[in-house]
């Protein structure tokens, strides 16, 4: 393609300029990371990151190998309507789920989906996962819990939006409680999680079904109920003010 000699000027290249490299990168890596962890079959399974300042957020598109999946691939979202803004394919079907989510929470920076094997377990039983020890309580200040089935209307007309609505509702749009708990089941499908950016949501997702998968092996040997303030220990060690876990700047 050429540009005309006489034009003064200059017209903004169409691609790769609604948001930063380092987020898309971001997002791609976090793509990876999810065969990587053994959490997917196929392609199922999606990551997002969101950049607030321009209103879109990042995310993989629907369908792609993750093995083939390159950072032009991504696609980007408004934040606003669900348009995309720019990319060559279609985005992840579960776009208008992640979408709900930044739209209802503004603390949310990623936000994963997976269908890993343990947390659809509890998802498919409609159960929520229970605090059964410290690994579950470092990260989740309570069970992960799980929505409703969604109604045959949710289902009919914007199912993908709603999905996020019924994890919406679920927290009662309460920013602090999808802090505290970052992550829920929804009913019959499947675990979504979220966090700061999308390396975190990612996290998040791993560590959901590690916990999902503790649980199931505690439940089968007979639950015993762990005590409340060595939970809280464990919660405030890592999060909040008095937080001591791990080193600043430490990877
Ligand atoms: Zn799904």
């Amino acid at each position: 393609m050429s540009t005309p000699a006489t034009t003064l000027t200059r017209t903004e290249p169409s691609v790769s300029t609604a948001v930063s490299k380092e987020l898309r990168r971001e997002v791609l890596e976090a793509n990876l990371r999810i065969p990587r962890a053994g959490l997917a079959t196929l392609t199922w399974g999606n990551v997002s990151g969101v950049d607030r300042q321009a209103g879109v957020f990042v995310i993989k598109p629907s369908g792609v190998a993750y093995e083939a999946l390159t950072e032009e691939d991504l696609v980007v979202v408004s934040l606003t309507d669900g348009k995309v803004v720019e990319g060559h394919l279609r985005p992840s079907t579960d776009t208008e789920t992640h979408r709900s989510l930044y739209l209802a929470f503004p603390s949310i920076g990623g936000v994963t989906h997976t269908h890993s094997t343990h947390a659809v377990a509890f998802a498919q039983a409609r159960r929520p996962i229970p605090v059964l020890g410290t690994t579950h309580a470092d990260t989740f200040n309570g069970p992960v819990p799980v929505t409703e089935a969604l109604t045959p209307q949710q289902c009919a007309t914007d199912y993908e939006y709603n999905t996020g609505q019924v994890i919406v509702d679920l927290l009662d749009r309460d920013d602090t409680r999808a802090r505290e708990v970052p992550g829920a089941l929804v009913a019959h499908h499947g675990p979504f999680t979220w966090g700061a950016d999308a390396t975190k949501s990612l996290e998040h997702a791993v560590i959901c079904e590690a916990v999902a998968e503790m649980a199931l092996h505690t439940i089968t040997l007979g639950t015993v109920e762990p005590p409340q303030h060595l939970l809280d220990r464990h919660f405030t060690r890592k999060h909040g003010p008095d937080a001591y876990y791990g080193n600043p700047g430490a990877a």
